[in-house]
């Protein structure tokens, strides 16, 4: 490491293990999913207890600590003059629900063979923690920066992000910001997300109920449909078993899950029993209809069958999947979730959602979000990426990816770790939103030491 900071940032970090660690299980102490709205709790009670608790110790860091009406709140170096160029980080205090699987209390960080273990450690509240160290260490030193920095403390990342929402709203825009919500080296680019539903007229016929899915950006393992026809009358389909209930016929479908952005591999169960159906001839004339547009979505997941594959060089290729189906008062809802390139956009994608549909369906909820890309020559990039690779020894390069950070709410903003997604897990810990979700001690203090040394050198660009 040739950077005569380095022996100090390495010290610091070094000298705050401990600390780093005890404000880590104190945030995460703190559950903070998603509730009801209350008065100054605009994401619930506990996203807005968690907001309050890394806002306090911000304060006992020395920093400059501030809450805006529970929806966010920040830490900074300093105060920040109206108009005055600054610097951010952003990550989020609020988490995904716990879900079933954990070896212990989930808001009670464990340490084992150098990993931590519990909600958040490392989505996001370990990454949290390490921000708020790196701007102690930026106040403590008493460098004079040319851009002071602001540490911004989301509440709601994992459902609306209407924590940036207020903020764009109501705050100044950093001249850049880095997220610590994703993985190393650097995310320079994320892909335009297209989403919306497939809805059917109101059906009479066979189908007495459809359900699938959980979650609208995954490809579903399971799947259901019930029928008033006879089981006999069902093809053996692969992934598919029948029950005969009640006197009606019962189809469970059997896939494979996946994330929406990442869908190779995956099977589809909804579309399992839509092939299903289909190939039996048991439909109505409208039903069938309808099964054949939601075929057209679940033939690929590259959107070939729809028209509307892409690829523009910069992004791995559009991906497109069904993520949940429902059936109420005879009306069925297909979902679907699209991240799409550059080479595209929102109303070439409605045209051909469109065309597809003709008259057997219609569209609704229909959103497009553009995608976002940053050269990955630009200073602020290399700065990032040079930091990254003179505190690890590596040589990597930015990347894009197909989920959507906080990145994408600001004019420019990347994605910079702290996740290895190289490091594999040891058997006792699990995944982001997982159970036994757990981080790498180690690396979230090296992450630390590449924070300060990046925003070091980010005062050194004009931005
Ligand atoms: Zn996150």
């Amino acid at each position: 490491m040739k950077d005569s900071r380095w022996a100090s940032i390495d010290a610091f970090a070094e000298q705050n293990r401990d600390n780093v660690l005890r404000d880590i299980s104190r945030l995460v102490a703190v559950p903070s999913v998603e509730g009801t709205p209350e008065p100054g709790a605009p994401f619930g009670a506990g996203p807005r207890a968690a907001l309050d608790k890394a806002v306090e110790i911000a304060g006992e860091l020395g920093l400059d600590a501030f809450n805006a009406e529970g929806y966010i709140g920040w830490a900074q170096t300093g105060p920040i003059a109206d108009g005055q160029k600054f610097l951010a980080t952003i990550t989020h205090t609020d988490v995904v629900p716990v879900g079933n699987g954990w070896d212990a209390d989930p808001y009670t960080v464990r340490v084992r063979d150098g990993w931590l273990l519990g909600r958040g450690v490392a989505d996001d509240k370990g990454p949290t923690i390490l921000c708020l160290y790196a701007l102690k260490y930026l106040k403590d030193s008493g460098i004079s920066l040319r851009y002071p920095v602001r540490a911004l403390l989301g509440a709601n990342e994992e459902t609306n992000m209407g924590d940036m929402v207020y903020y764009e709203k109501h705050y100044p825009m950093p001249v850049f910001c880095f997220t610590p919500d994703a993985e190393f080296p650097v995310c320079n680019g994320e892909k335009g997300g297209f989403s919306g539903e497939i809805v059917s007229p109101r059906l009479d016929g066979v189908v007495v109920d459809f359900e699938g899915g959980v979650a609208r950006n995954a490809v579903p393992d399971r799947a259901t449909c019930t029928l008033r026809v006879p089981a006999s009358a069902i093809h053996p389909c692969a992934g598919v078993t029948v029950e005969e209930k009640d006197g009606l016929t019962v189809l469970h479908a059997q896939g494979k899950s996946g994330h929406a952005a990442t869908p190779q591999g995956t099977v589809n169960a909804i579309g399992l029993l839509v092939n299903c159906l289909l190939d039996s001839k048991v439909c109505t004339p409208q039903e069938t209809a309808y099964l054949q547009v939601l075929h057209t979505l679940h033939a690929d997941t590259a959107g070939k069958a729809l028209g509307i594959a892409a690829d523009d060089g910069l992004f791995d290729p559009l991906t497109i999947i069904g993520g949940t189906i429902h059936m109420e008062d005879g009306v069925i809802r297909q979902s679907y979730d699209c991240r799409y390139p550059t080479n595209t956009d929102g109303d070439k994608l409605t045209a051909a959602m469109k065309a597809a549909c003709g008259d057997a369906a219609t569209l609704d909820k229909v959103h497009a979000k553009p995608p976002f890309y940053i050269e990955a020559d630009s200073p602020a990039i290399q700065t990032l990426i040079n930091t990254y690779n003179d505190v690890t020894g590596e040589n990597k390069t930015p990347f894009t990816m197909g989920g959507g950070t906080y990145a994408r709410h600001f004019p420019k903003a990347v994605s910079f770790g702290p996740e290895h997604l190289d490091l594999p897990l040891p058997d006792f810990a699990g995944p982001m939103h997982g159970a036994n979700e757990g981080a790498n001690f180690e690396k979230l203090i090296e992450a630390l030491k590449i924070y300060i040394l990046a925003l070091l050198r980010l005062q050194e660009i004009d931005l």
